[in-house]
């Protein structure tokens, strides 16, 4: 008799472990507490024209979002809205597994996957910076980016080459440590402090401390565990120089309409039994085990009973349904609750456009805005849908915006959390508008906004009318948190958490992190129940096997209570400090970059580029064959890379273990050898519990 698992919560981890469990035999029922599938992913349908969306002419607040049943049938009199918009960067592998796993038409939810190609950097009153999302894959992509990078050191970007050698050398010192590492004194750290950020100019706090960190879900500079940060600025930094696919991808449609809703009814077709409107109450332990939950349906009560019990609910709803008696068997679960205290608000905002304005194609990091806004415009990315069939017709674009600091005053001198839903939106529309409508530029207008939408995520505080409360935060991954992070198995012998909170590879509130806790929970019951099915699979994230004898050579140093090993990067960043004293460049846009650049502007030129001599002329000097400016990825590959590459980089380490290796480290065979190790102890790291 095929065994029952009852899963709480519908979101993305909940759909994920239903998932895999459907696939390998097991009953499945969850029970969500929304009237609407997905979570923290979920679309929101927007009733336009019903006058309760909190549209830009006020009416009453948006809650009704929240409540409203998915429609039945003929759902296009409502606007797609989103409790936030949704990336898929490319080092992604639990998620995008899944996707591939759900049929869609003749495909799967996979190929609804569109890349993007830029990032846009937008500032106040200033151009905002655009930055390639992928490798550049032609002549021209290569010459924006070196345009890019050389701006990007120039005097207007305001932060000094010593600042940028000295991110570097951050960059340098994180994908250059070992596993131990990172995990031992890097959780323990904050970004702020890791970075020097205290003691440089307030361009550099602004783009490299809080800039990357607001990029990433709605960590904070000061408080972001270095760790965190750094392995997913790693992996996003490797993904955009992965030659031939794009760092990030973005949905073809709104989320519910081209992912939740076909894999939902592709589970139910599985025989997954899934109850919205179903909250729930309590959880039961008797005998050393749980024995059931108390749900709450549309106001009556019920008992869920099963063989396994899977908590997907988030870290702070989970918390407060953790009873003394489980505790008692697993004491590690108490700390969920000061885990709970690691959230922060990230919530969405929609504007629809009478007139579409695609900005760029990809994201939108509003780094001057005091609110941290990110966003993205839809509507080139949305080709599944037909905006003259939404709503009354007239939309024509959705500029979708995330808000991830609800405390910092806006223009109007307020914070987020301190405005109305009508003052969040206007403010907001402000600080874009501010970023986007630079000198002459009229982006942004305010007769082409239709209307706007809040998350009804946000509502009053009840004990104080004058603030808003969030129902949904989310995780953040404050420094010294891994070790309150649960495993996704707990001490309770039928009882498991997959949730974004749970210790994954991943080590980020996403998606991603909540898919590989689904896959941790079903792997654990697969072990306890003595299935013989195969294990769902797992991927650590991927790092630069070039550097892996760095790793090693660190991972033998932290062995031996030794540092990290600077002295490479102080001698690099001394060579560069010769450079600039002999050349007397010490910022962009004088001396060598000044000869570069006629190149580059010479690339750019619209008649120029590939057999422009002086192009020809700056690739031999520099011993690039010209097919490099065809097609830079064929001529990575006809290199052979990454192989060469990561030969080249191995040899000079081998090459410069005499120098590296001072009286009291260990010598460079020692380290080669136990690379191989690292592989396996990122395994068994996750499952070492309550390390201090
Ligand atoms: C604005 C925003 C934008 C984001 N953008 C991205 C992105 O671009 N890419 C990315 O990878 N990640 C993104 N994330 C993070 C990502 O959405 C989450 O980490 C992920 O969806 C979490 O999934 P989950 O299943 O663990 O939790 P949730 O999505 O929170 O699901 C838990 C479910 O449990 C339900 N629930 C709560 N209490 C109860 C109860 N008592 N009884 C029954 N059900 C209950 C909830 O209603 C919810 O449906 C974003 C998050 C936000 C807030």
């Amino acid at each position: 008799m095929p065994q029952k698992v009852v899963i709480l919560g519908g979101g993305v981890a909940g759909l994920s472990a239903a998932h895999e469990l459907l696939e390998r035999g097991f009953v499945v029922e969850i029970f969500e507490k929304l009237k609407i599938p997905g979570g923290k992913a979920r679309s929101i349908p927007v009733r336009e024209g019903l006058g309760n969306h909190g549209s830009k002419n006020g009416c009453v607040a948006a809650l009704e979002g929240r409540e409203a049943a998915l429609p039945k049938g003929n759902y296009q009199q409502f606007v797609p809205g989103e409790h936030g918009f949704r990336f898929f960067p490319n080092f992604y592998r639990h998620i995008t597994d899944t996707l591939s796993r759900i049929p869609s038409g003749s495909g799967t939810v996979f190929d609804s996957l569109v890349e993007t190609t830029q990032v846009l950097v937008a500032r106040y009153d200033k151009a905002g910076i655009e930055l390639p999302s992928r490798f550049p894959a032609n002549a021209y992509e290569l010459a924006t980016t070196l345009k890019t990078f050389l701006w990007s050191i120039s005097p207007h970007n305001e932060i000094p080459y010593a600042e940028i050698e000295h991110f570097s050398g951050c960059v340098w010192r994180i994908i250059t440590s070992c596993e131990d590492r990172r995990f031992d004194e890097y959780e323990k750290m904050d970004w702020w402090d890791f970075v020097g950020a205290e003691s440089r100019s307030a361009a550099y706090q602004k783009l490299l401390a809080i800039g990357i960190t607001r990029s990433l879900v709605a960590a904070k500079a000061r408080s972001a565990s270095v760790k965190t940060i750094g392995d997913i600025f790693v992996q996003l930094l490797f993904g955009i120089l992965t030659p031939g696919v794009a760092s990030d991808r973005l949905l073809n449609g709104p989320t519910n309409q081209v992912w939740i809703l076909p894999w939902l009814a592709y589970l139910k077709t599985m025989g997954l039994v899934y109850h919205l409107d179903s909250e729930v109450m309590e959880i039961q332990v008797g005998g050393g085990r749980i024995t059931g939950a108390t749900v709450q349906t549309a106001g009556k009560t019920r008992h869920a009973s099963a063989d396994w019990f899977i908590g997907a609910l988030p870290v702070e709803r989970m918390a407060p349904l953790v009873t003394p008696a489980m505790k008692a068997i697993d004491p590690s679960l108490a700390n969920l609750g000061p885990l709970s205290n690691s959230v922060e608000w990230m919530n969405g905002i929609q504007f629809y456009l009478l007139h579409d304005a695609p900005i760029i194609h990809g994201h939108i990091i509003f780094i001057d805005s005091p609110w941290a806004l990110t966003a993205v415009s839809q509507r080139q990315f949305w080709n599944t849908i037909d905006f003259a069939d939404w709503g009354d017709g007239k939309t024509r674009g959705v500029l979708s915006v995330d808000i991830s600091q609800w405390d910092t005053p806006g223009f109007n001198g307020k914070a987020a959390v301190e405005c109305t839903r009508q003052e969040i939106a206007d403010e907001t529309w402000l600080q874009l508008k501010r970023s986007l409508n630079v000198g002459d530029a009229e982006v942004l207008r305010d007769e082409d906004l239709h209307f706007w939408f809040l998350d009804p995520d946000i509502g009053d505080d009840p004990s104080d009318p004058s603030r808003r409360s969030d129902g949904e935060p989310l995780l953040v991954n404050n420094k010294n948190t891994w070790r309150l992070r649960p495993e996704a198995a707990t001490a309770i012998p039928n009882f498991f958490l997959a949730s974004d909170y749970v210790r994954t590879f991943t080590d980020l509130a996403t998606m991603e992190g909540a898919n590989e806790a689904a896959r941790r929970a079903v792997n654990a019951i697969l072990e306890r129940s003595g299935s013989d099915r195969p294990q769902c699979q797992l991927w650590n994230l991927h790092e630069p096997e070039a550097l892996a004898p760095f790793r090693a050579y660190d991972r033998a140093r932290y062995q031996s209570g030794l540092p990290w090993d600077d002295r490479f990067a102080k001698a690099a960043e001394a060579a560069l400090a010769i450079g600039q004293a002999t050349t007397g460049v010490t910022a962009g846009g004088a001396g060598p970059l000044a000869a570069v650049t006629p190149f580059v502007e010479a690339l750019l030129a619209a008649s120029a580029p590939l057999s422009h001599p002086i192009a020809a002329q700056a690739l031999s000097m520099i011993g690039l064959p010209a097919g490099v400016l065809r097609d830079p990825i064929d001529t990575v590959t006809d290199f052979g890379a990454p192989k060469p590459l990561m030969d080249a980089v191995s040899k000079a380490a081998v090459t410069a273990e005499p120098w590296l290796a001072g009286a009291s480290s260990p010598d460079m065979a020692t380290v080669l050898n136990t690379t191989s190790a690292d592989a396996t102890r990122a395994q068994s790291r996750i499952r070492i519990t309550q390390k201090a």
